[in-house]
């Protein structure tokens, strides 16, 4: 293969992150305001309660809990929402490490299920079918920025009288039918890590919901289980957002709106380049103006990925695989009982993620395409 002429074939970055130098004067301020306000304290910090206040307003919920990050997020509303030790908790083994493990630090037990062929999201017939005395939550994963069927998830979860905690960790912004992602579950944990859509240079999660008392349970529990000064209801950890997080996460969700529309855009985009070919399938939603896409994820002939990432590495183009290891192959999780998940197994075979933020430009994208199109021509 001959090499990409480096001269006129910028790299492209897979997080865009050297486009936020652009807002380098609001970043600073932050800092300046965090530094000028003397207020240190994680706790009962401004800048966190005003985050708190602004993301439950932005999503349309009651309280909002700000924490050190997404697996923090789901980690403490499990252990918070107390359900009973052992409990299985239907969950896709397609998804990040700390969706699970949340589950097993609460004492609970994952119960891996399969996603649908369509979209690679948790799957109602096989949620259904995997329902048992024993299951006490329902943990669907907005997976890519794509809304879960949470509609017909939380109508399962009522029929069953188990909860539903939705995983928005790569979903902030997206959109149901009938609402938000991250309206429907008991509760609902978003991701602020640098490779989500709401970030900074910073780390951080926030857990979404309506009951004011599982609120104050959590604010407890990510205090060291203080409910009250130095008066420790639980043992807890301590898993405070800071104050400079916070500081950068407000900035951040002024445009989070707009720059999920132009990520919205730029996934279309995608799909335009790639429709003619075959190959190459998008993993897309039933509706295009229902997600908020995180990366653009296609889905390759399982021969061909590889090479592809390989061919697309050379030509100066980053991608990423998520997952190639799914959960029920991990390590960390060979002490639950095997489980046979075609569609994952298939999906970590085949799925590849090209970069999609808001600095990449419609000739990027095309770029980008063509790269790929080529690549996996070449590859089959
Ligand atoms: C990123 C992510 C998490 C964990 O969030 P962190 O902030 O990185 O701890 C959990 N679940 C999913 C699906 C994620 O993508």
């Amino acid at each position: 293969m001959a090499e990409p002429d480096r001269d006129t074939t910028p790299a492209v970055s897979f997080y865009g992150w050297e486009h936020e130098k652009e807002h380098r004067e609001e970043w600073l301020r932050c800092l300046v305001d965090v530094l000028d306000s003397e207020q240190w304290l994680s706790h009962g910090n401004p800048q966190v309660s005003t985050f708190e206040r602004e993301f439950a307003d932005w999503l349309g919920r009651d309280h909002a809990v700000a924490v050190s990050s997404g697996s923090e997020a789901l980690a403490l509303t499990f252990e918070a929402l107390a359900l009973p030790p052992g409990g299985e908790v239907i969950t896709p083994a397609l998804t990040f490490q700390a969706t699970a493990a949340a589950v097993i630090r609460a004492g609970l037990t994952p119960r891996f299920v399969d996603v649908r062929p369509a979209d690679l999201q948790l799957d109602p017939a096989a949620v259904t079918d995997a329902i048992t005395p024993r299951t006490v939550a329902i943990l669907p994963v907005h997976l890519y920025g794509l809304p879960a069927p949470v509609d017909e998830l939380a109508r399962l979860a009522e029929e069953f009288h188990i909860v539903m905690v939705e995983d928005c960790a790569q979903a902030v912004g997206a959109r149901t039918r009938s609402g938000p992602v991250g309206t429907r579950g008991v509760a609902a944990c978003f991701s602020c890590g640098p490779t989500k859509q709401l970030s900074g240079p910073a780390e951080g999660g926030v857990i979404a919901l309506d009951d004011a008392a599982l609120a104050d349970t959590l604010r407890a529990l990510r205090h060291n289980g203080a409910a009250a000064s130095f008066r420790h209801e639980h043992l807890g950890r301590n898993a405070m957002m800071g104050a400079l997080d916070a500081a950068f996460l407000r900035h951040r969700l002024g445009r989070l709106d707009r720059e999920n529309t132009a990520r919205r855009r730029i996934a279309e985009r995608y799909a335009a380049v790639f429709a003619d070919d075959p190959l190459i399938s998008p993993v897309v939603p039933d509706q295009w103006a229902h997600a908020s896409p995180s990366k653009a994820t296609i889905r390759l002939p399982h021969t061909a990925r590889d090479t592809v990432r390989t061919a697309l590495e050379h030509a100066g183009i980053p991608t990423a695989v998520h997952y190639a290891v799914p959960l029920h192959r991990q390590p960390c999780f060979a002490d639950l009982p095997p489980v046979s998940l075609p569609v994952t197994d298939e999906a970590a075979r085949t799925v590849l993620s090209l970069p999609l933020h808001a600095g990449l430009g419609p000739s990027d994208v095309g770029r980008i395409g063509e790269e790929v199109k080529r690549a996996v021509k070449e590859a089959a």
